[in-house]
């Protein structure tokens, strides 16, 4: 499937990190480009890893409701979180797709480009781009922190695209507001989950049905 985010690749620090220390934590952040035409648009992302330590007895940032002692702490392997929009906590890193097919794209587009949420960073017949800021954006010192995208292609087709469940549902609530435009219910693509072998310290990859996350309502999978 086609991604609208990457993925960054893992820094060497990690050898130095306590493997049950805490989390790796993805960062997306949109900066302007100072070489295009247009500076605001469509500007660049920028993607980070941060290391956040957790202690056992706290509340692990998996969103299970758990500590961490007694969730995430004890698996073999390590899986990355990124930030909730709005910063309310943190979600396990599942990068995942909405496609809503046969949209009514000029409405859609109209609406979307009226919502403050988000940031147009490219308009165009063939495409249209937004990235979810949120109310208001936060400004950090690498760049405006980003929390998922909405692309309009050809005027007919929406593809929502997040690092995480909670980013998506709160990406199709935006878009449930819009509920007389009458969008067709979604196709939803999840891609593997990539984890950490917490022994080997190298990367590996999880089907993405054991992710073991709550699904918004109103989801539904696509049978393969
Ligand atoms: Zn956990």
């Amino acid at each position: 499937m086609q991604q609208n985010y990457t993925i960054p690749t893992l820094p060497d620090v990690q050898a130095d990190l306590d493997m049950n220390g805490g989390f790796l934590s993805f960062w997306t952040y949109w900066q302007p480009d100072p070489a295009a035409l247009d500076p605001e648009m469509p500007g660049s992302k920028l993607s980070m890893i941060t290391y956040l330590p957790v202690a056992p007895e706290a509340d692990c940032l998996c969103g299970s409701g758990k500590s961490y002692g007694r969730c995430c702490q004890t698996l073999p392997y390590r899986r990355p979180v990124c930030p909730d929009p709005d910063l309310q906590g943190y979600g396990l890193l599942s990068p995942q797709s909405a496609t809503f097919r046969a949209v009514d794209g000029a409405a859609m587009r109209e609406r979307l480009m009226d919502d403050v949420r988000l940031y147009c960073t490219e308009d165009t017949p063939d495409r249209v781009f937004w990235t979810l800021w949120g109310e208001p954006a936060l400004e950090s010192e690498y760049g405006i922190i980003c929390f998922g995208d909405i692309e309009l292609r050809h005027r007919r087709t929406l593809v929502v695209s997040a690092m995480s469940a909670p980013r998506m549902a709160v990406l199709l609530d935006l878009l449930a507001e819009a509920d007389d435009l009458e969008l067709p219910g979604p196709t939803v693509e999840h891609d593997p989950i990539q984890v950490f072998d917490k022994r080997t310290r190298e990367r590996r990859e999880l089907p993405p049905q054991r992710a073991g996350e709550r699904k918004p309502p109103g989801w539904r999978r696509k049978r393969a």
